[in-house]
């Protein structure tokens, strides 16, 4: 049987995950779209072949929708998700879970009553197959326990609508989460360190940013948010173990020699860099949630990865060292 799937934000990413739903022939075709924006809406509607729904609760209550696909902006995600909660559908909702980590909390809360699974976030460095090949690494002790990770997140460019606080709660959470995926541990501490700042920024964004992280069985973390790089969407992340250290392969393009020099292609944004991964992410939302389970980062997860931003965004504003103290997992998120 397929899967109907309703998606409520039908802007840039929106549109990826339903081009990505149509060309998977997946058990899955996308039968309802809804936006506040409601010409972007119809559009998609009308090339897609889905059922146009003004307001995004109707869409979720609709008989003719089994799972919900949440891509709108941010601050729209806990209303979109706990409506899901409330209805019985499972939802897959793009990262963060919501903006802060009140409103995650309170859908893991209301998840926690349901008594059972619905929600995943979209952390899809997870179905990376580099990150997936470290987290083998990690976990079988191959090099030893590791010791210390050193990550950057860079991004050519950002636009003046980003601000300081972004590069923690949108671009760094990312991080937070897989890094907490890598090493099976949560973190204790946060510190931030703002050096000097960039001539490529404006005055509402502090850029590059370091975050220093500490987890709880002592591995030092740092992560460089530098967002105004100016030559390309670029990740790293090295592990340094006890025997050695691994890190996240450079992505594979052919390597042009001429005029004198050497070159290979960088990636302009994260579409491209994770295409596999946000392939693989919708695939494997699709077949659980047709098999009536939930996997992949939980509503835990995204609570974790928020309320560390929160911590970070605290310790950059404080200056100070800032404890990340979060809570026992509740038991639906510990299998
Ligand atoms: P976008 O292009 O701005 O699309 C968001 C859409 O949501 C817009 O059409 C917006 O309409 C609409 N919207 C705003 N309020 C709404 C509401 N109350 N109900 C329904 N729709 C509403 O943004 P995007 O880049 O696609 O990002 C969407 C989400 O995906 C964000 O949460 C972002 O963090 C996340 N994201 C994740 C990744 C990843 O790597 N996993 C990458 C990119 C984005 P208006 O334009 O009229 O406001």
């Amino acid at each position: 049987m397929e899967l109907k799937v309703g998606v409520i934000g039908t802007g840039s990413i929106g549109r990826d995950h339903i081009r990505r739903i149509a060309r998977a022939s997946s058990g899955a075709r996308v039968a309802a779209v809804s936006d506040i924006n409601l010409a972007a809406a119809r559009e998609v509607a009308a090339t897609s072949g889905a059922e146009l729904f003004e307001r995004g609760e109707d869409l979720i209550a609709s008989r003719g929708v089994d799972a919900i696909l949440v891509t709108s902006t941010d601050s729209t995600h806990e209303r979109y998700v706990l409506a899901a909660i409330e209805n019985g559908k499972h939802v897959f909702c793009e990262k963060p879970l919501a903006p802060g980590p009140d409103g995650a909390r309170r859908i893991v809360n209301a998840e926690t009553a349901a008594g059972r699974r619905l929600v995943q976030v979209g952390y899809m460095r997870r179905y990376d197959p580099g990150y997936v090949a470290l987290r083998e690494v990690i976990s079988g002790r191959r090099l030893g326990a590791p010791l210390m990770v050193h990550c950057a997140h860079r991004n050519r460019s950002a636009s003046d609508s980003y601000t300081t606080s972004m590069a923690i709660e949108n671009s760094a959470v990312h991080e937070f989460d897989i890094l907490r995926w890598l090493l099976d541990e949560d973190y204790v501490s946060a510190r931030v360190i703002l050096p000097r700042k960039t001539r490529h920024s404006h005055a509402q964004l502090h850029d590059p940013q370091l975050i220093l992280l500490e987890t709880r069985s002592g591995v030092a973390i740092d992560i460089e948010v530098f967002v105004n790089c100016r030559y390309g969407y670029d990740i790293k992340c090295e592990v340094c173990c006890e025997d050695g250290t691994i890190s996240l392969p450079e992505p594979s393009h052919p390597v042009t020699r001429t005029n004198g020099a050497r070159s290979v292609k960088i990636f302009a944004d994260w579409i491209g860099r994770f295409e596999a991964a946000y392939d693989a992410e919708i695939r494997q939302w699709i077949d659980a949630t047709a098999a009536g389970s939930a996997v992949g980062p939980s509503a835990w997860d995204g609570y974790v990865a928020t309320f560390t931003a929160a911590c970070c965004s605290k310790a950059r504003d404080s200056g100070a060292l800032v404890p990340v103290s979060i809570e026992e997992r509740p038991a639906l998120y510990r299998a």
